[in-house]
């Protein structure tokens, strides 16, 4: 597939939301390393309300299923990364006229914008230890593949291997936001949470198109 409607973006959070709520042990035994553990239980119970709510909800665009996704994890999850994870999903979309459906391109343009919410919006830039490390090379990498002409699929397996790579830079960097900064020297080979959850969701967005 080259673009995907409404319905096909709904099936896709959904997909992400199974990901996300397996992954919680994993989720919870990294902030536990370095945070305070919450990490897991916070984007499970996000999730969680996603897929409650979203089967049920109407949407009239592909947009507005995302907008639809961030609002649920805002009012669902609390706390500063609710606001953050909120931010990917909402952000992006405001202001945007919708075609009906998604590709490439949108996903690009959508992802850049929410991805410059989320600076604004948090201060951290790229080798904070936070999951910018991860989104940013995730939304250079669908850019390069809108600029090389290549495929949605091809997109997003570059997006989710670029996040994959941003986790593990996690590790190599100290923290300057979160919990995490007072572990100073300490965090340096942890990798950091939000940035793992990030890498996820671009896997899961991947797999989900390539299937
Ligand atoms: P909390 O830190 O409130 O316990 P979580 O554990 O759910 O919330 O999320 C922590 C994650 O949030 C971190 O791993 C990091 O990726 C992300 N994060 C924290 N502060 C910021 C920030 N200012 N900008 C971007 N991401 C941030
Ligand atoms: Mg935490
Ligand atoms: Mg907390």
């Amino acid at each position: 597939i080259n673009s995907i409607n409404s319905g096909q973006c709904k099936e896709m959070i959904l997909y992400i939301a199974d990901k996300i709520i397996e992954s919680e042990p994993y989720l919870t035994e990294i902030d536990s390393k370095i945070g305070d553990g919450d990490h897991g239980t916070g984007m499970k119970r996000g999730f969680s309300a996603v897929k409650k709510e979203l089967p049920a909800y109407m949407p009239k665009d592909p947009e507005d299923v995302l907008k639809e996704t961030g609002t649920i994890l805002l009012d669902s999850m609390g706390g500063a990364s609710g606001v953050l994870f909120g931010t990917v999903f909402i952000s992006g979309i405001t202001k945007r006229r919708s075609k009906g459906t998604l590709n490439l391109n949108d996903f690009a343009e959508i992802f850049r914008t929410s991805l410059t919410s989320l600076k604004q919006r948090g201060k951290a830039s790229v080798g904070d230890k936070t999951m910018v490390d991860a989104y940013e090379p995730a939304v250079i990498a669908l850019e390069k593949a809108v600029q090389e002409g290549k495929t949605l699929v091809h997109g997003f397996s570059e997006a989710a291997k670029a996040a994959q790579d941003g986790v593990q830079y996690t590790k190599t960097v100290k923290a300057r936001f979160g919990r995490a900064k007072y572990f100073g020297g300490k965090a340096i080979g942890l990798q950091d949470a939000g940035a793992t959850s990030i890498w996820i969701i671009f896997r899961s967005m991947s797999e989900w198109i390539s299937k």
